[in-house]
């Protein structure tokens, strides 16, 4: 049972030493009891009241994580969600997205296709998004022998995470096998065979699917898991059509956070890959990246639908509150010479992607300096303090740029002409340049003042 705020308190110090960020204890109690805060935040719980308050400190959403070793290594972590709308607060750990293989393709063209998705990264606002692993399906009639082979032929291709599919215990076992050391997640156990994977998930140290199709289902298998000693569970919850499945991972997702009912408080996994049409599996993926999987497997390596995919799940899990951003840094615009001028503005997207589109549609040449402006555009980082003199010039001085360019010439945004007075100060040996309010204006003002 959860604990209350109340009985939360009576287990803390209370001293209200404020080591946990909160003025008082009491208030770390509600947080704790509102799951907006870990225990590891308040150092001095002693050991018997920290055995009381696991349960309380135990996210609703268990934490999943796949990692694997060495050079390509990723890690994939899914769960510790806390709401259930991204305005309430943010989603926390994207949906790890994995590319289907099966084992009765030949093994020339699942390397292909492993190597083609390996490849396959797009830059987005400053991000490299790409997909974070593999998924190896078992087809019938069942061979263990062919699905530790291509397992393995996958391994030799990527060292990114994999899922393994197989309900057959001895296809799983061979599979498991190949990859021996690692902990893969294993898909999955089911009524007839949650024993047998429960065996093997703990002597792989693995994560655990639990494939059931109802709640009731779902929620009886992973008790008997959790009676086993497996801890690391991810749901199935084998809804496939569009309806069904956001009914369904809804009602987990609601269950799980508003009811703090244990049994189903595990990230959820999606199969957009078993729809047999391409643009329903992209809508599918859409629907279970904001609704509400951990884990979505997709079957078509096709990047005119993984692009868009992998967008919307950066979106959907950035902090409502927190513009999204661009790395601040010196970018290269049309490979700029150094007589070319520098160009500065902020790190908001919007911003960023502004200037450089017209800059670069232009055919323009320049140096785009990205201050960190923590993501406001430049009028609101101006009023706020964030986009000053002293923040421009130090950025200049720490991107090295001085040493670039021949003609230390700065255009700085019109909204912030101001700034000007400031900055010849901040950077005597720099001339400092009024450039036009909008972006679109840039190539003109380029052509014509520079
Ligand atoms: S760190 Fe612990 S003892 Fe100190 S105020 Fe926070 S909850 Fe209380």
């Amino acid at each position: 049972m959860p604990l209350s705020g109340i009985q939360i308190y009576k287990l803390l110090p209370k001293t209200n030493c404020k080591d946990c960020g909160l003025p008082t204890c009491l208030a770390f109690a509600m947080k704790l009891a509102a799951k907006q805060i870990e225990l590891a935040a308040c150092p001095h719980v002693k050991a018997d009241a920290k055995a009381q308050l696991a349960d309380a400190a135990e996210p609703p959403v268990r934490l999943i994580t796949l990692k694997t070793g060495g050079a390509g290594a990723r890690e994939v972590k899914s769960g510790n969600e806390t709401v259930l709308f991204r305005h309430e607060k943010s989603f926390i750990n994207k949906p790890g997205m994995f590319l289907r293989v099966r084992d009765d393709d030949p093994i020339a063209s699942i390397q292909a296709k492993v190597a083609a998705a390996e490849a396959y990264t797009v830059r987005y606002v400053g991000i490299d998004l790409t997909l974070d692993g593999f998924a190896v399906q078992a087809t019938a009639p069942f061979d263990p022998a062919r699905f530790a082979n291509v397992v393995s032929a996958v391994r030799a291709s990527s060292k990114r995470p994999l899922i393994l599919i197989a309900r057959d215990v001895a296809v799983m076992t061979a599979g498991l096998r190949a990859i021996d050391g690692e902990s893969p997640l294993i898909h999955g156990a089911d009524a007839s065979n949650w024993e047998a994977m429960a065996g093997l998930a703990k002597q792989h140290h693995a994560p655990l699917v639990a494939c059931a199709d109802s709640l009731d289902g779902l929620a009886d298998l992973t008790g008997k898991l959790k009676a086993k000693g497996i801890d690391d569970l991810v749901l199935d919850p084998v809804s496939r059509q569009l309806g069904a499945a956001l009914t369904r991972q809804t009602q987990i997702r609601r269950l799980a956070l508003k009811k703090d009912f244990r049994p189903l408080g595990y990230p959820i996994i999606a199969f957009p890959g078993d729809a047999t049409d391409p643009t329903q599996e992209a809508v599918q993926a859409a629907q279970a990246i904001t609704k509400y999987a951990g884990f979505i497997v997709l079957e078509r390596f096709a990047p005119e639908m993984i692009y868009p995919l992998l967008v919307l799940r950066e979106n959907i899990y950035t902090d409502p509150q927190k513009p999204i951003q661009v790395l601040p840094g010196l970018y290269e615009i049309n490979n700029p010479k150094p007589t070319d001028p520098v160009l500065v503005t902020t790190n908001f997207s919007i911003t960023y992607f502004s200037v450089a589109n017209e800059v670069e549609g232009a055919g323009l040449p320049a140096w785009l300096l990205i201050v960190d402006a923590e993501g406001m555009s430049v009028l609101t980082g101006w009023a706020a303090g964030k986009f000053d003199a002293e923040r421009i010039a130090k950025a200049v001085k720490e991107s090295g740029i001085a040493n670039k360019v021949t003609k230390h010439r700065l255009v700085v945004p019109g909204h912030v002409a101001v700034l000007s007075g400031e900055l010849e100060e901040e950077l005597p040996t720099w001339e400092i340049r009024v450039g036009p309010r909008e972006a679109v204006d840039l190539p003109a003002f380029m052509k014509q003042a520079l």
